[in-house]
């Protein structure tokens, strides 16, 4: 039981601040990290929202790639934004030739899967298991991928409430890995933030 967990914010490329920030106000002492020494310091990790690709070429130079993939296997809590979900995803259509993922959620999703006049957008969300989950979230996404498909080991926590997408899968998680395909850390509501900061104490 960690009171007050140690959580970094995998820092080489992307929206990092606003996770620092989310996650100090959730109860967690928060970190980037930018190399594997930091990644070894932290109780638990965020993979922000930034550009999928770029952030796993960054990883991949800075030999993180495979020490974030034994991170994971070593039941490491980790949440991914956007990007960080497709990091995250085991499967990823609409990739872009020879990007890999980190992987270890069973997941397909689709990048940019809301299309060209969906850019950007915001909409109202169930999310299971935060606090106060009958209250929508305000979920803001940015050229954002869905969840196709989730395998039996992964809850589905979140889809879209209405609107031409309603139904779409952009939540889910399993014991130790959280991912949504929007990005709780752009709005002043922590309830996402906080219900990682719980996955981790429970470890
Ligand atoms: N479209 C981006 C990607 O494929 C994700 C966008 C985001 O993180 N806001 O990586």
């Amino acid at each position: 039981m960690l009171s007050v967990p140690v959580i970094g914010v995998l820092a080489l490329q992307g929206g990092v601040r606003e996770h620092l920030d989310a996650l100090a106000k959730s109860g967690a002492e928060s970190r980037s990290v930018k190399t594997l020494e930091q990644l070894v310091g932290v109780d638990a990790l965020v993979i922000p929202g930034g550009e999928s690709s770029t952030i796993e070429k960054l990883a991949r130079n800075s030999e993180m790639l495979e020490p974030l993939r034994e991170a994971i296997k070593g039941h490491m809590p980790i949440f991914g934004s956007c990007a960080g979900m497709i990091l995250l995803a085991d499967r990823v259509v609409g990739a872009i030739e020879g990007q890999e993922s980190i992987g270890g959620l069973d997941i397909t999703v689709e990048r940019n899967a809301f299309g060209r006049q969906m850019q950007s957008f915001e909409s109202g969300i169930a999310i299971a298991g935060i606090r106060d989950p009958q209250r929508d979230f305000d979920g803001v996404f940015i050229r954002a991928p869905w969840v196709l498909e989730a395998g039996t080991g992964c809850e589905v926590i979140a889809r879209i409430t209405s609107g031409p997408h309603e139904g779409r899968i952009v939540g889910v998680r399993n014991d130790t890995i959280l991912a949504t395909s929007f990005h709780p850390e752009l709005t002043a509501d922590y309830r996402v933030h906080e219900m990682f900061v719980d996955m981790v104490r429970k470890l």
